[in-house]
């Protein structure tokens, strides 16, 4: 028996009922590829920590953790089975790769019943995934347990492997990883498995690092992704033989899905134009997500922030609550503060901290543990955790995006109680930060001037991190994984955030072709911004409005900035989406006489409240449905709760000057819709006493509107073409579904054919059709769109110069060949293609 400074007691990471591996429905768990271990079927919604130790692998889907112990146990918890596939949704990490921590510590929130009805099992195992160094003693199986019952004691095996050099390679082969998910932990076990009786020393290398191929954790440690090229490496009589088969293996796909595991990007924010298909990611490039456009050069620069340590042991309560209140106050006072100074964007975020720190049922959850014993900082930790949770279970990946603004309060807050000072980190200039999930408040504090972009290995590009670097112009890409981990600091890279990758290390003959696209794009832009006010006609002087997509006062005043002639739709549901309580009318009419206000007598398209789907509204009881993009949103919801159309439609009636304001219905499907909107308008006019017209549009999102678009023309004022919805709806394919992501493109023919079909059957009917859907940002959509005869064009407002810019260069007719040319292509790619042609020709 090994002595008792090697033995490590484990304890039950979650409430349950803890089983034998046997019973784990996954042969990779019960036939213990990776380890023995003991399974816990869930009770609880939170992973604990089982002892003390170091984060040693997070999966980037957030299902998966280990754990190393201070002894160098490995310990790896999976939560679920097959839930790699969820891609994160459901699961909300609360530590990061590298951290400490300690026994009973909140690991990863998930969502307990989202889970269950997503994945074939919640059951989840604990394995330790070193059976060579450690053996299990004492077990504790067939029992309920709860967070922290003793649940395993492992002991330091006598006969354990001093750590093995890895022997010289001699036969090595280079393979792409066709795997959806990269090499996670079931393709990982399945190469231990398959070299299991060979001998020979088997590594898998990815950039610079090398894994032991067979452990599973040192593969998981890679984070091998989707698309990744790496060298299997192999020593020894069977080395050979080794390398053939680990290379067929991953070459089989495993059996797993082979597309890309990326999260799909926000319509509008990422123009599908710039995407560049996988297949085309150039040698050396890792794959992000875009969060701000943009292209530059610069050197690596890893941001490093040093750990706030929490107090375990705890005071007198009144003293740790008043600590708390301090330490809460202090924080405020600093955003206050700092909010004079910032711009609106930056002051708008700011605010959104405010109101977590004086949001009461955190301070009272925080109150209440410490009440209960614990420490300031260790109540706050659990208060920010059980928002977070309430948060990631809403499922909504906009509200699961605010989880990095509380973790951003929760630091300030530790800092504050640990009395550590918020000082700014020195970037050097011209560097590309890296981080892990950089936080809205570390952006805010930095001098970001000298710096050329950013790069986070997590983070989504609706977060305010996004909101923020494309507010200060800074490209940037987010959901990169742990492959940006291994970029030493000084590193030269390219940061193509359009594309959504960065090259590391480019040739000196890449970074010089680079730097003239830099130069020409430049030019273009400050051409394109100095002639933002001109009214925007084709060159042989056809009319196309430019206009913007807003969803705040902030949008517009940048939207009016940049020469938008007016906003095309003004998504409101984004003003109330963050609330609990439904707006009144009278908050309503405020939010929009400031955004009418700011557009100085442009139009405002304002669409009716489109909540439902993958944007549900705290306020208003939906029932769950089994399948919400095709249930009750947009216009349904408005019409299934007269109210809150009816209080809308009055705040749109009650702004000055009448007629500012036009109405747009979202979702539409029939006739009977429209109709019975425009019954409540025109009813309420009366009632208003609102003589004059208030023109009321509908959007064509779905195919069956574009159908009939004939008879919508005949009664509707405008009709304004939602690409993003239209596209998921015409391709069947989930616009928030990142297994799909790679397919969801406006510019596929069956797409551009609905497009087509709207816009012949409002010219017949004497109607305008514009475009406020991701195609109106992208360059390369927009002559086919203006082909087809589309006459505004909504962007997004900071790319409304460059819009102007290009229907600057366009004539109609030429527009109308190119538009027909689509139509008739095969498939969007081969629709891109002739659209990359088409810019060409007409470049400056
Ligand atoms: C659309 O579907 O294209 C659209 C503009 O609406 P949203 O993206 O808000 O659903
Ligand atoms: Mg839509």
């Amino acid at each position: 028996m090994a002595d008792p400074a090697s033995r490590v007691i484990l304890s039950a990471p979650l409430k349950g009922w803890a089983t034998r591996l046997d019973d784990v429905p996954d042969a990779v768990f019960a036939e213990r590829m990776l380890g023995d271990g003991i399974a816990i079927d869930p009770l609880g919604s939170v992973l604990h920590a089982p002892c003390d130790g170091m984060v040693l692998t997070l999966h980037a889907a957030g299902h998966a953790l280990t754990l190393r112990t201070r002894e160098g146990a490995e310990i790896l918890m999976h939560i679920g089975m097959d839930t790699v596939g969820l891609a994160g949704r459901g699961f909300s990490p609360l530590v990061r790769e590298g951290e400490q921590v300690t026994r009973g510590a909140p690991l990863i929130a998930f969502d307990i019943d989202a889970l269950a009805a997503r994945a074939p099992s919640l059951v989840t195992p604990i394995i330790v995934t070193n059976p060579d160094r450690f053996s299990i003693v004492e077990r504790c199986d067939e029992c309920a347990v709860n967070v922290g019952d003793m649940l395993m004691i492992l002991a330091a095996r006598d006969d354990a492997p001093a750590g093995s050099a890895s022997a010289f390679a001699e036969h090595s082969r280079s393979v792409t990883v066709p795997l959806a998910h990269g090499i996670h932990a079931r393709p990982a076990a399945r190469i231990g498995g398959a070299i299991k009786h060979l001998s020979a020393d088997v590594a898998l290398v990815s950039g610079e690092r090398r894994g032991d191929a067979r452990s599973a954790v040192a593969l998981l440690a890679l984070g091998i992704g989707y698309g990744e090229t790496i060298t299997i490496e192999a020593g020894g009589v069977e080395g050979a033989e080794a390398v053939a088969t680990v290379a067929a293996l991953i070459e089989s796909g495993m059996g797993e899905g082979v597309n890309a595991a990326i999260p799909a990007a926000r319509p509008g924010t990422q123009a599908p134009g710039f995407a560049m298909p996988i297949k085309m990611l150039p040698d050396g490039a890792l794959r992000g997500v875009t969060a701000a456009p943009g292209l530059a050069i610069g050197t690596a620069f890893r941001l490093r922030i040093a750990e706030v340590v929490v107090a375990d042991e705890a005071d007198d309560a009144l003293i740790e609550q008043r600590r708390i209140d301090d330490a809460i106050a202090t924080v405020s006072a600093r955003l206050s503060r700092r909010m004079e100074q910032a711009d609106s964007t930056a002051s708008g975020i700011m605010a959104a901290h405010l109101a977590f720190l004086d949001d009461p049922a955190l301070r009272e959850t925080a109150m209440r543990h410490i009440a209960a014993g614990e420490s300031a900082g260790r109540g706050w930790q659990l208060a920010i955790a059980a928002q977070v949770a309430v948060l990631t279970g809403s499922g909504n990946a906009r509200m699961m995006e605010r989880v990095a603004d509380l973790h951003d309060v929760e630091g300030q807050v530790l800092r504050a109680l640990a009395g550590v000072a918020e000082t700014a980190v020195a970037l050097p200039p011209g560097c590309i930060l890296i981080a892990d999930d950089l936080l809205p408040s570390q952006l805010v504090g930095m001098d970001t001037d000298g710096i050329a972009g950013l790069c986070t290995a997590r983070g989504g590009p609706t977060s305010h991190v996004a909101i923020l670097a494309a507010g200060l112009g800074l490209p940037a890409l987010v959901a990169m994984g742990a492959a940006i981990d291994t970029i030493p600091d000084g590193t030269p890279m390219i940061l193509h955030a359009d594309a959504g990758h960065v090259i590391v290390d480019p040739a000196p003959d890449l970074i010089a072709s680079t730097r003239k696209q830099i130069t020409a794009r430049a030019a273009a832009k400050a051409s394109a911004h100095a002639a933002a006010a001109q009214e925007s006609r084709t060159r042989d002087g056809i009319r196309i409005e430019a206009f913007a997509n807003l969803g705040s006062l902030a949008d517009a005043q940048l939207a009016v900035a940049n020469g938008a002639e007016g906003c095309g739709l003004l998504r409101t549901e984004f003003l109330f989406l963050e609330r609990d309580a439904a707006p009144t009318a009278a908050e309503q009419t405020a939010d929009y006489q400031a955004i009418a206000e700011a557009l100085a007598g442009r139009p405002l398209i304002v669409r009716l409240l489109d909540i439902g789907g993958d944007k549900p509204a705290p306020y208003l009881a939906m029932p769950v449905e089994e399948n919400p993009a095709l249930g009750v949103r947009g216009i349904r919801v408005g019409l299934a709760h007269p109210d809150v159309l009816e209080t809308q439609l009055r705040a749109i009636l009650a702004v000055r000057p009448i007629g500012q304001c036009r109405i747009m219905v979202p979702m539409v499907s029939d006739l009977g819709e429209l109709r019975a909107v425009r019954a409540v308008l025109d009813r309420l006019r009366i009632e208003m006493a609102v003589a004059e017209p208030v023109e009321l549009g509908i959007m064509v999102e779905t195919p069956a509107a574009a159908l009939i678009a004939d008879l919508l023309a005949a009664e509707a004022d405008f009709l304004s073409i939602g690409t993003n919805d239209l596209t998921q709806y015409a391709l069947a394919m989930d616009r928030g579904n990142p297994a799909v992501a790679g397919g969801v493109d406006g510019l596929h023919p069956a797409v551009l054919r609905l497009i087509a079909a709207t816009c012949t059957a409002a010219a017949v009917a004497q109607r305008w059709t514009g475009v406020c859907g991701g195609l109106a940002s992208d360059p390369l959509a927009v002559p086919i769109l203006i082909g087809l005869g589309v006459t505004e064009l909504s962007s997004t407002p900071a790319l409304v110069p460059e819009i102007k810019a290009l229907i600057r260069r366009l004539s109609v007719p030429a527009c109308r060949d190119h538009a027909a040319r689509a139509l008739a292509a095969g498939s969007a790619a081969e629709v891109r293609a002739l659209a990359g042609d088409f810019l060409e020709q007409v470049q400056p």
